[in-house]
């Protein structure tokens, strides 16, 4: 039983000491009786690990007093919907940023239900770059300004949040959540889908800005307003009972870690490593302009599609999983996730010098 090289770009790479611990208590969690899979959400036992997490997010990111937190299901396309129709009124207007797929799949759903202002796209150009802030043409009226803040198909993050004054910043942070710190005061929601560095697939993770909620208006379907599950603390129906379990792990672990600043030192050291190899010998190309590379997914393309076939072939023969881009783009994607270890960035290195050695 050997642990590949995970590169998955999610459901992706967990830390091996949350899964040895997911092992031991899986027949009984302690005082309990029995295991996660079959407790009951309305349990004392479930009750402690929900605000438990909760407690160590808001430890954890610095989530203010002024912000709830949510444990939604549905994965971050459902928040593409349930965002616009709790704020976007018919009559209103809302400005998305162009980076990616997501993005665009994300304003898609908000054409649905009022109007879409493109307030800047990097489409033309193949999504390679993040906007600069002066390309950025946002509506002072607008209802909130969307964004993503890592693009997990093009290999392209933003450095820091765009600056929107007044009106209210909104973040799919799917890609790179838990990956660095975050100044969450700036925002009136950030949604993230568990199964990059929070844990496993089946859990989302909205936080928002409490007077936000003044916002919205009566008559949503109950599971689709936010204010259901803020006022019912994330318990209205079955939650993810096992996935909030592990994100509970996996907030723990990230402590223990010394917090997210240590998390995204690590990161950043991580793909510093794999950019330099692809940097050096002319033999691979990063797709991403360099000050809008992803240190969370890290795209790059070889001389030839031919050899770049190759390559992912011996690749997943060498013990590396999840390389071929996205099958929209193509290419070659390594994922460096938190739990990624250092020992599988080295050893990926290691074989692209070897593999740019003999076909270069
Ligand atoms: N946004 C981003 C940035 C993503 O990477 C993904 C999934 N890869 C999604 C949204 C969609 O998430 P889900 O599958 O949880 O709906």
């Amino acid at each position: 039983m050997k642990r590949l090289h995970n590169f998955n770009a999610g459901p992706a790479v967990l830390p091996v000491p949350v899964l040895e611990r997911i092992r031991e208590e899986m027949l009984c969690l302690p005082e309990a009786g029995m295991s996660v899979l079959e407790i009951s959400h309305r349990s004392k036992t479930f009750e402690s690990i929900l605000t438990e997490a909760e407690h160590r997010l808001r430890r954890l990111l610095g989530v203010p007093d002024t912000h709830h937190i949510l444990f939604l299901q549905g994965g971050a396309s459902l928040q593409f919907s349930m965002l616009p129709l709790n704020f976007l009124p018919k009559s209103g207007v809302a400005d998305y940023i162009l980076t990616g797929s997501w993005s665009e799949k994300a304003a898609d759903e908000a054409r649905k239900v009022g109007t879409v202002k493109i307030a800047a796209t990097t489409r033309e150009e193949n999504y390679g770059r993040i906007p600069q802030p002066h390309e950025l043409q946002l509506d002072p009226q607008a209802a909130y300004v969307h964004f993503t803040s890592n693009n997990t198909i093009f290999g392209t993050q933003w450095q820091t949040e765009p600056e929107t004054g007044n009106v209210p910043l909104v973040c799919d942070a799917s890609s790179d959540f838990l990956s660095r710190p975050l100044d969450v005061s700036r925002y009136a929601l950030i949604y993230a889908g568990a199964q990059k560095n929070a844990g496993p697939a089946g859990v989302t993770i909205v936080i928002i800005r409490d007077d936000w909620l003044s916002r919205i208006a009566d008559g949503l379907p109950t599971m689709l307003d936010y204010r259901t599950h803020v006022t019912h603390r994330s318990l209205y129906n079955t939650p993810p009972v096992f996935a909030i379990y592990v994100v509970g792990l996996v907030l723990e672990y990230l402590e223990a870690q010394g917090g997210l600043a240590a998390v995204a030192a690590a990161n950043a050291e991580k793909a510093g490593k794999l950019y330099a190899a692809i940097d050096s010998g002319g033999f691979y190309r990063g797709t991403a302009e360099r000050n809008s590379r992803s240190l969370m997914n890290v795209c790059f393309r070889l001389p030839s599609p031919g050899l770049e076939a190759v390559f992912l072939k011996e690749a997943s023969a060498n013990g590396f999983e999840g390389l071929p881009g996205h099958r929209s783009v193509g290419g070659v994607r390594a994922s460096l996730y938190n739990a990624l270890p250092m020992a599988s960035v080295a050893a990926l290195v290691d074989f692209m010098r070897d593999f740019a050695r003999c076909h270069g």
